[in-house]
């Protein structure tokens, strides 16, 4: 297709790609390679669009995986499944696995993404004993530029692996992903009102003390919200409530941060009331697995996360805190995530080589209305900067290649298998070039 503009899920960034295809077999997207090639034109792999950055974005050529949505193998006594890269995260968990008794260990909060597009930007869900979720994956097949398939695991071209688990869609195409799945099981997910200093004073007993902890603060007020969510056998049982669930905290939540668009001041109140509505007291739910890992996203926002070291989480929530508490005039919406994810050995992984606490802060967009925050972000930035702070691929970061070269070990090592299965620098586009130092020299090819 000529001329089709596609955009980010929150409409963050668009773009229209001098030709957007939907191929529907791997020899269809080697064509699509070996023409881009003898073109010398870029190419992007796109997935569900929601990354927010504009890392699945190009004015080259776009492929993208809606139509590699298939299983290819299930092995029921190894609880391991294999789908098409293109397979949305959703049809996996709800329809797919259900079938197998099979579910995932562990899963993002949104689950409306590919397979191959969740583990190119190094998502994760929350849970000290666990990775991202590429860590899930035991094996993946990739398309390169060259138009072969290579196989890699951890058994076989295994630093093509620890790289290709990261890839940001620079190293080829994944076609194929296998992944360590478990025997199905329910979760029970108790939230709690608290202060963040109760919180932050025992932080390493609360993260140990569930198998899946994660914190939400309310900027502007001393609130937060404890979730603590743990395997059960228990019933199936639901805290749902229409007026507060959707009528308080989207409908009426949106409109008044419509009108603080507005009236900026009225941010901290409105956070206040929306604690004290929808968040005091105690929720329990228990559900199947995947349906209490989602949370329904329902407002469109710009979103900035960083991944710091564990040991350092209580000290950046402290100085974000005084931070804002010391520029008056300097308004954020709810709210703060801390999500707590176990170290792994991913080149590019925000978690490489330590136990990490990924931060996140987000602005709304009410009624799709952007509302600005760099000063609040640049603080941000700074103060994860300040700790060794890794952005999360997929949202807003304004680091380039010379700062990411230090903050990842195998930064090198990832850009040196990039070029060599890449030379012609087809799997690039602007975000790559802004976070890429282009290795110089020649390179054996692979
Ligand atoms: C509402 C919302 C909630 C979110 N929640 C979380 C969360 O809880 N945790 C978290 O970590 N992140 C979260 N994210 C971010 C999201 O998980 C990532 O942006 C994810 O990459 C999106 O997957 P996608 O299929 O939309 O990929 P896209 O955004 O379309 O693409 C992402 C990257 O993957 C590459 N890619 C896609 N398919 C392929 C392929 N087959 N081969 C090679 N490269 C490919 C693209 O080139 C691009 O670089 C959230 C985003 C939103 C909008």
């Amino acid at each position: 297709m000529e001329g089709k503009t596609v955009s980010t899920w929150a409409g963050t960034f668009s773009c229209t790609p001098e030709l957007y295809f939907e191929p529907g077999s791997v020899d269809e997207i080697k064509q699509i390679l070996e023409s881009a090639r003898k073109a010398s034109k870029r190419v992007r792999m796109s997935g569900q669009f929601h990354s927010p950055s504009n890392i699945a974005m190009t004015d080259g050529y776009m492929i993208n995986m809606k139509n590699f949505n298939h299983v290819i193998e299930v092995d029921k006594d190894k609880c391991q499944i294999s789908v098409e890269g293109g397979c949305i995260m959703e049809d996996l968990n709800a329809k797919i696995l259900p079938l197998y008794g099979m579910a995932l260990s562990n899963l993002a909060a949104m689950s409306n993404i590919t397979v191959a597009g969740a583990i190119s930007t190094g998502t994760h869900g929350t849970g000290a004993k666990h990775g991202i979720l590429a860590t899930q994956v035991i094996q993946l097949e990739l398309l390169t530029a060259q138009c072969e398939i290579l196989r890699c695991s951890r058994m076989e071209n295994e630093d093509l692996f620890r790289a290709a688990l990261c890839s940001l869609g620079c190293l080829g195409v994944i076609v194929t992903v296998t992944i360590q799945c478990e025997p199905e099981f329910k979760l029970h997910k108790r939230q709690m009102s608290c202060t963040l200093d109760e919180v932050l004073d025992k932080l390493d007993n609360h993260v140990a003390s569930s198998e899946f902890f994660q914190v939400t603060w309310f900027p502007h007020t001393e609130g937060a919200i404890m979730s603590q969510t743990d395997r059960t056998r228990e019933p199936v049982m639901s805290s749902f409530n229409w007026f507060r669930d959707c009528f308080l905290s989207f409908y009426t939540l949106q409109f008044l941060y419509w009108l603080s668009s507005f009236l900026p001041g009225l941010i901290p109140s409105i956070n206040r009331l929306f604690y004290k509505w929808c968040f005091t007291g105690c929720r329990d739910d228990i559900a199947m697995s995947h349906a209490n890992f989602a949370i329904s996203f329902r407002f469109k926002h710009d979103v900035t996360e960083w991944a710091i070291p564990r040991s350092h989480t209580a000290a950046v929530l402290r100085e974000l805190k005084s931070w804002l508490a010391a520029n008056k005039g300097v308004y954020v919406h709810i709210g703060v995530d801390l999500r707590f994810v176990q170290e792994d050995d991913i080149m590019l992984s925000p978690a490489y080589g330590r136990e990490t606490c990924f931060i996140n802060t987000v602005m709304n967009r009410p009624l799709g209305k952007f509302i600005p925050h760099d000063e609040f972000w640049s603080a941000f930035e700074r103060i994860m900067c300040s700790v060794g702070g890794r952005p999360h691929w997929a949202k807003t970061h304004e680091l380039t290649g010379s700062e990411l070269k230090v903050a990842y070990p195998e930064f090198e090592a990832f850009c040196e298998i990039r070029q060599r299965l890449d030379p012609q620098g087809m799997f690039l586009n602007d975000y790559m070039e802004r976070i890429l130092p282009l290795v110089k020299g020649p390179v054996s090819p692979w």
